[in-house]
């Protein structure tokens, strides 16, 4: 077992800090990574912080991953030495259930394995992409189209599908109307995938602070919901609402803005519940859904659809030194719009 070095959080409270961890030797199927860039998730956060619940410390979070290939098991034939390639949230699923039958291995019925603090096949917990190499599965790879910048690509790995499911299954589109309340790491891909899919977008954002790059990002519209004026200039007006945001919002707010048959879709995963009081569903027959990243096929898809389109994250790329100090400036909202940690740093 080759030990690696990694960043890992040994508390819920304590700072990241480096350390080693050991990968799997490369299995028959199996495909080793040295990673060259690990963007940093809000999802990152919530875990290590303890939001989601226990955290089997010492944890390597991250699951933003591109790198190259340089080693590959016997039997793989999707991925060779040197192809560049990324991996997500997830890096396996029980491959039988009627949701990976169906190939929708994000909503595996035992639980997908994700790419850390999830229980691997041989027993040990996934560590993340905070690290030199990892081991995946070949079916849980991407492969990366090369006109995408290479340190750009890691933050498509989950803020990119994250987005681009959701508008994909409820059809942004031309003639669409589609709102994306929070313009961080998630929600800037939200603007710039739906804007790419021909939606008309509107930003919801706290402040007015962001109005230039949402625009540029491809937004027709740009309001601040600090502003009570926005939610009655707006009501009724969208098809689809991407809410991206890290803490809970006032949902029946939000719902008012849906047009008949509109669908309010969070991604945003705080650790508080989001209360819905049903009334505000009745009105124009509104629906309140959530969504999952996405599926490897989807995943290659959006990476496919995001090279074709010229879609890039907004980047600061940081040594693995800064990750505690990124961590502080994401809470704060203060992140244009995704860190990406050179794994250079940590060799
Ligand atoms: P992020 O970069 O921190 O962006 C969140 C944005 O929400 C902020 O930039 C801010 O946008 C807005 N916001 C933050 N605090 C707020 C508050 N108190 N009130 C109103 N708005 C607030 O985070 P992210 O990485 O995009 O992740 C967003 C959420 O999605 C997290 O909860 C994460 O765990 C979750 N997530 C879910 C999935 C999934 O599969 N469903 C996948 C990945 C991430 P403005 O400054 O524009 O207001
Ligand atoms: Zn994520
Ligand atoms: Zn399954």
């Amino acid at each position: 077992m080759p030990t690696v070095n990694a960043v890992a959080a040994t508390s819920a409270t304590d700072p990241l800090v480096r350390t080693t961890i050991k990968r799997r030797d490369v299995g028959p199927r199996d495909v080793l990574i040295e990673v060259s860039y690990a963007g940093i998730c809000h999802s990152d956060i919530h875990t290590v912080r303890g939001d989601w619940g226990p955290v089997p410390y010492p944890l390597t979070v991250g699951h933003e991953i591109v790198g190259h290939v340089t080693e590959v098991g016997a039997e793989v034939t999707r991925h060779a030495v040197g192809d560049r390639v990324g991996v997500g949230c997830m890096v396996n699923s029980c491959r039988e259930c009627e949701n990976c039958r169906a190939g929708q291995e994000q909503y595996c019925l035992k639980g997908n394995t994700q790419t850390y603090a999830s229980l691997d096949r041989d027993g040990t917990v996934t560590q993340g992409g905070y690290s030199t190499h990892i081991v995946v599965d070949e079916d849980f790879v991407l492969s990366v189209p090369s006109s995408i910048p290479h340190e750009a690509a890691a933050p498509l790995l989950c803020a990119g599908i994250t987005t681009y499911s959701p508008l994909a299954h409820w059809s942004a589109g031309p003639g669409k109307k589609v709102a994306v309340v929070g313009m961080g790491g998630l929600g800037h891909m939200a603007v710039k995938i739906a804007a790419a899919m021909g939606a008309a977008v509107t930003v919801l954002s706290q402040t007015l602070g962001k109005q230039d790059d949402g625009l540029a990002f491809g937004a027709k519209h740009f309001y601040a919901t600090s502003d009570p004026a926005t939610f009655e200039t707006l009501a009724n007006t969208f098809d689809l609402i991407v809410n991206t945001v890290s803490t809970p919002i006032d949902m029946g707010a939000y719902l008012s803005l849906l047009r008949l048959d509109g669908t309010l879709v969070s991604v945003g995963a705080p650790s508080e519940p989001l209360p819905v009081q049903v009334f505000s569903l009745f009105g124009n027959r509104r629906s309140f859904a959530g969504s999952s990243i996405g599926s490897i096929a989807e995943t290659q898809e959006m990476l496919d659809f995001c090279a074709e389109h010229g879609i890039a994250p907004e980047i600061e790329v940081i040594d693995a030194d800064a990750i505690n100090e990124a961590y502080e400036r994401v809470l704060k909202s203060d992140v244009r719009y995704r860190f990406v940690i050179d794994i250079n740093s940590l060799r």
